[in-house]
This record gives C-alpha cells, sequence and structure tokens, in this order.
C-alpha cells in the first residue's frame, strides 16, 4: 500500500492507494505551512492517519509536488508557497520516519504517470499530458518511461511561445501558452473587452465564464472561442512536434472541453497537415481530481520497477564478459 503525497500550491493531499490505482482514503489541508518541520509534521500525521483510516501498512510513499524539485536527490528548489523548503529533502526525512522507500516526482509528470499506467492513455506508446488550470503543465511518457531532459529535468510545456506580442510570462517570454490560454488569462481578456454596464464582472473566475458562455452570454462565448484557438494552437504544436498516440487534456478548465474539443480540433486540422494528425487520439483526463495523488503512487510504483531491472541487468561479480578483457 502505497502512502501518496500531492503537494500543491493551494493544498496538500495525502491519500493510501492501492496497486491498481484506487484511492482507499484520503485527506488534505490548505498549503499554509510556515516552515518545512511544521509541514513535514503535518504530513506525518496525515499520513499514518489515513493509513489508519484504510487499515493498512504503508510499505512505500510517492511524492508528487509543484515547484522546481530534483527527482533523484529528493531535493526541493525555490517555491514561493513553501517558505523554508529550498534545501530540504523531504524524501530522505519520510524514508527515515517510516523506514520505507520514498520516490519524487514533479506533479505533473506524476499526473502524467498516472494516465499512461492506470488512465486514459494505458496501452498508449506515446503519451503528452496537458493540465490547465491556473498555468499550464504537462508531461510526456514514452513506452511507459518519463521523458525527462538533461540531469533529470521536467520540460516546461506551458512556456512553448505560442505569440512574441502576446502578454509577459514569468519565464521572461511573451506569449507563452500559459500565458494566453491559462485560466487567468480568460479573465484578464473578459475584463479588457467587456463594456462598463457587463453584468458579470465580479467574482469572475474561467469557470464561471464557462458557465456564461453556456448560456449564451455572447462575450463569454466569444472568450471561450479565444480560448480554444489558443488551446488548440499549443496542442497542434505539440502534435507537430510528437506526433503522440494520444494528448491527455486534464486541469479545471478541462471540466469544460466540451466547449473547447470543436476548436481544438479544427486548429489542428489547419496546421498539421504534414504529420498524421488523424491518428493522435484527444482525450480527456480519467482519474479525476485525484490524479495528482494516484500520479505520487504511480511514480513509486515505476521507479522501483526502474530500479528493479537495472539491477537485474546489472552484470554478476565475478562473471565479467571476456570481451572487457582484452
Ligand atoms: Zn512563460
Amino acid at each position: 500500500m502505497i502512502g501518496a503525497v500531492d503537494i500543491g500550491g493551494t493544498k496538500i493531499a495525502v491519500g493510501m492507494v492501492s496497486d491498481s490505482g484506487r484511492v482507499l482514503s484520503r485527506h488534505e489541508l490548505p498549503t499554509d505551512v510556515d516552515s518545512y518541520a511544521n509541514g513535514l509534521a503535518t504530513i506525518v500525521s496525515m499520513l499514518r492517519e489515513t493509513a489508519r483510516t484504510a487499515r493498512v501498512e504503508i510499505t512505500g510513499i510517492g511524492i508528487g509536488s509543484t515547484g522546481p524539485v530534483d527527482p533523484f536527490t529528493g531535493r526541493f528548489g525555490e517555491v514561493d508557497f513553501l517558505p523554508g523548503w529550498r534545501g530540504q529533502n523531504p524524501v530522505e526525512d519520510l524514508a527515515r520516519i517510516f523506514k520505507v522507500r520514498v520516490a519524487l516526482e514533479n506533479d505533473a509528470d506524476a499526473a502524467a504517470m498516472a494516465e499512461a499506467g492506470w488512465g486514459a492513455g494505458k496501452n498508449k506508446s506515446r503519451l503528452i499530458y496537458v493540465t490547465v488550470g491556473t498555468g499550464i503543465g504537462g508531461g510526456i511518457v514514452i513506452d511507459g518511461r518519463l521523458y525527462r531532459g538533461v540531469d533529470g529535468s521536467h520540460p516546461e510545456l506551458g512556456h512553448q511561445v505560442i505569440d512574441p506580442a502576446g502578454p509577459l510570462c514569468s519565464c521572461g517570454f511573451h506569449g507563452c501558452w500559459e500565458s494566453l490560454a491559462a485560466g487567468p488569462a480568460m479573465v484578464a481578456w473578459l475584463n479588457a473587452n467587456a463594456p462598463a454596464e457587463y453584468p458579470h464582472r465580479e467574482h469572475l473566475t474561467a469557470q464561471r465564464i464557462c458557465q456564461f458562455a453556456r448560456q449564451n452570454d455572447p462575450l463569454a462565448r466569444q472568450c471561450v472561442e479565444r480560448e480554444a484557438y489558443y488551446l488548440g494552437l499549443g496542442v497542434a504544436n505539440l502534435i507537430n512536434l510528437f506526433t503522440p498516440d494520444v494528448i491527455v487534456l486534464s486541469g479545471s478548465l478541462m471540466k469544460s472541453a466540451i466547449l473547447f474539443l470543436d476548436g481544438i480540433r479544427n486548429m489542428i486540422c489547419r496546421g498539421c497537415r504534414f504529420v498524421p494528425f488523424e491518428k493522435t487520439e484527444i482525450a480527456m483526463a480519467s482519474l479525476g481530481d485525484d490524479a495528482n495523488l494516484i500520479g505520487a503512487a504511480r511514480v513509486w510504483h515505476d521507479r522501483i520497477q526502474q530500479e528493479a531491472s537495472h539491477a537485474s541487468r546489472r552484470p554478476h561479480r565475478g562473471r565479467t564478459p571476456a570481451s572487457s578483457k582484452r
């Protein structure tokens, strides 16, 4: 039974996840930890509590986290909502406390692994996972293995430039996919284009805009059309670059995917003619709101499996191949 830990910008979720990816018990708290020691203590007590609720013993721990994390050393980089976590190592600490093996991954990579192994990408060789919410993130899984950049780095699908004349992004570029097509971009566009008398200005969110669009509000519909255009451009770029078997769409905005899918498919048809784009399936994530939690558990399974297969391929001591003596 794997104890799964999902560390996000707004909440820390912990759960017990079975060998088949089923969440047996879960608990979450807002991410308002003031120090690493308190954060770690909170996670430890949540793990113990959820294990007790599910009446299981923890045999391993998987962590998925936002922000720059080193998947191999377990060390955290600078995460703005986790003060004092930089340089800390929850992998080593949880392993010491629970006396089990612990694996850590970027949360989008973790969710990508979960969808590839237990979700919408099951039995697909080449999968790209994209999550659209307050930002845009994603992960790439090829033949069951996570694609990693140099030194284990996590590629940033959300920071591909879609329009260099677009808004400034925190990464330094203008007009990244994230700055044009994440939830806040919808809100910003509507605020900038709504007349003073527009009735829905207060407490606007991307989800509410989608709701107004479904009620035929003309401005909200225009906003949704623009969103589908930019989502489509980013997805089309991924198809031109990778031509995967499947692109799995996830995140809070994709709960309204029905509003965007036709627009996304139109963009793909317009500009992907040099690749067999019709073979790339556009699928919705199937693991729901627990995808990150399930992903954290999947990370543990995949990492331990990988290590086991490496170990079995290593030549045994004393049986050095003859060729190496030459
Ligand atoms: Zn950017």
